[in-house]
């Protein structure tokens, strides 16, 4: 399934039951976030196409969670292995469809899927009940007494929709399915809008490896109708990826069927820096903001908390890290920020800076349309004298913006980045190690990243408060597709 960016239009189908079927609704153009050109066409699937692929998967459930895990595993080694030889294809066109540079595209938007597979095909082959010690029970008048055993089972929930936001489209779309199906659950996948081509690709490798029909299928549409209808179809779980408003539109329908729930929503990362930092260590955790993915990840640290003593140089050296960074072409070899991916997402991110304007913060760096024939760029942006109640304290970015703070004293700091309805990743620099994980216990969040923004991935992955509900991320991302089941015998 080649594309625009290999210099051919093609119109791509959803995968359902096995079968490539062509959308009831017609198609919707893919732009391209840097050229504003067309990639393709992607498919507008009607309601009853979601209905039917919520069907495949229903009727594709049973066995294939009687498969021994083994060979769930098999299968999903052997789709990892499907995946890695269509990199070469896949990488382009992940890259025209998300504007992101190729080091971003060929390493997390492509190679992380395949990481992803494989560690839960391998996984899978583990053991995840839970055995428990027997326990002597009296007699009661329910049942007879004696040495009760019993054991903690992990089954699949059963049909889970898989819905995934626009910034990493097949490396949050294997950080569901590939758990999900090791646990013995089937999939719908619903990625986002602007950048579902890839995905749709991918089912082809789901083809080659010989997957079952209706273990997997995707669907797609250019608005929220699909995913709307999914979360109200037959299904026992939804794992969503995506922002807080939408996560909480979904939940409530969700709850009326009492359907399992995954929610990875939006964040507000503060980045806590202590007058004893290494402040160019900082800087350079700091600065992913606008350097990875033009600042379009949930887990970025966009709001900095600095002590007083150290917010002046702390500024001047993000300032400078910042005006260093070259903004354009995302092909160029010496790109570090590309555009965000599409007007919309542009016009929320001025429309945000705007109000930080009329509140009152210092333009350092940026805040400037840069100048481009085209494509939705935002320059890297540095505000300062910035209050925790204002607007670009408390709304999200998820684009190439960093805000500062001030504190005077320890307390404050932790007020200060608790401070948000979000809950999701914080950091904290010290040079006191003590200290780091003093406050990070203090921090309502679900990660914190003491003097790195590195991640590991076997920790689970989650939010607090507004930022989610449940954890992925290593073996706690396959125990989140899975419910616990007791079963109880006498000795
Ligand atoms: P959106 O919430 O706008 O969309 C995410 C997905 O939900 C899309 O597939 C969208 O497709 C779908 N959707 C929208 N409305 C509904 C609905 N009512 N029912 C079911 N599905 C629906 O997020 P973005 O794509 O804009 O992604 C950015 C957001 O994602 C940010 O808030 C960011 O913080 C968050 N995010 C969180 C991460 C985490 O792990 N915590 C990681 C990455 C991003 P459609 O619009 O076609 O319906």
């Amino acid at each position: 399934m080649g594309a625009e960016h290999t210099g051919r239009q093609q119109s791509y189908r959803l995968f359902i039951g096995g079968e490539w079927v062509e959308p009831s609704k017609g198609g919707y153009a893919v732009v391209n976030p840097a050229t504003e050109q067309v990639v393709a066409e992607a498919p507008e699937a009607g309601v009853d196409q979601i209905v039917d692929a919520v069907g495949a998967a229903r009727a594709a459930f049973g066995p294939w969670s009687r498969r021994s895990p083994a060979e769930r595993g098999e299968l999903l080694m052997k789709l990892a292995d499907a995946f890695e030889r269509r990199i070469p294809e896949l990488a382009p066109l992940v890259q025209a469809e998300t504007g992101a540079t190729m080091r971003v595209a060929q390493t997390l938007q492509v190679m992380q899927c395949a990481v992803r597979f494989r560690r839960y095909a391998q996984l899978a082959n583990e053991d995840h009940d839970i055995a428990l010690p027997p326990s002597v029970m009296p007699n009661t008048a329910l049942a007879k007494g004696g040495l009760i055993g019993a054991l903690a089972a992990r089954q699949p929930v059963g049909v889970v929709a898989c819905i995934t936001p626009y910034n990493f489209p097949l490396t949050n779309m294997a950080g569901k399915v590939a758990p999900a199906l090791a646990m013995g659950n089937t999939v719908v996948v619903k990625p986002a809008p602007q950048d579902p081509l890839a995905v749709l690709a991918f089912a082809e490798a789901v083809e080659e490896a010989g997957l079952p029909p209706g273990v997997f299928n995707v669907v797609t549409g250019s608005g929220a109708e699909a995913g709307q209808a999914l979360v109200e179809a037959d299904i026992d779980m939804v794992s969503f990826t995506g922002s807080t408003p939408v996560g909480q539109r979904i939940a409530e329908t969700a709850g009326r069927g009492m359907k399992r729930l995954l929610l990875e929503l939006g964040g507000k990362g503060a980045g806590i820096v202590f007058d004893d930092a290494d402040v160019t260590a900082a800087v350079a955790g700091i600065g992913s903001t606008w350097s990875f993915h033009s600042g379009q990840i949930c887990t970025a640290p966009t709001r900095v908390i600095a002590h007083r003593a150290v917010h002046d140089q702390l500024v001047e050296q993000l300032a400078a890290y910042a005006r260093y960074l070259k903004v354009g072409d995302p092909l160029a070899d010496d790109t570090i920020v590309g555009p965000v991916i599409s007007q919309l997402q542009r016009d929320r991110v001025e429309a945000l800076l705007d109000s930080g304007r009329q509140d009152g913060a210092e333009f350092v760096v940026g805040g400037q349309r840069p100048e481009m024939e085209r494509g939705y760029y935002v320059a890297p942006t540095l505000l300062t004298g910035v209050r925790n109640e204002w607007r670009v304290a408390q709304e999200e970015f998820f684009g190439p913006v960093v805000v500062v703070e001030t504190f005077d004293d320890e307390d404050e700091a932790v007020a200060l980045a608790n401070g948000t309805p979000f809950g999701l990743y914080d950091y904290v620099w010290t040079g006191d190690g003590v200290r780091g994980y003093r406050v990070a216990r203090q921090l309502r969040s679900g990660n914190v990243g003491i003097n790195t923004v590195q991640r590991n991935h076997e920790a689970p992955f989650g939010g607090f408060k507004l930022s989610g509900v449940g954890r992925d991320g290593g073996v706690f991302g396959l125990h989140a597709y899975s419910e616990l089941q007791s079963i109880v015998w006498p000795s």
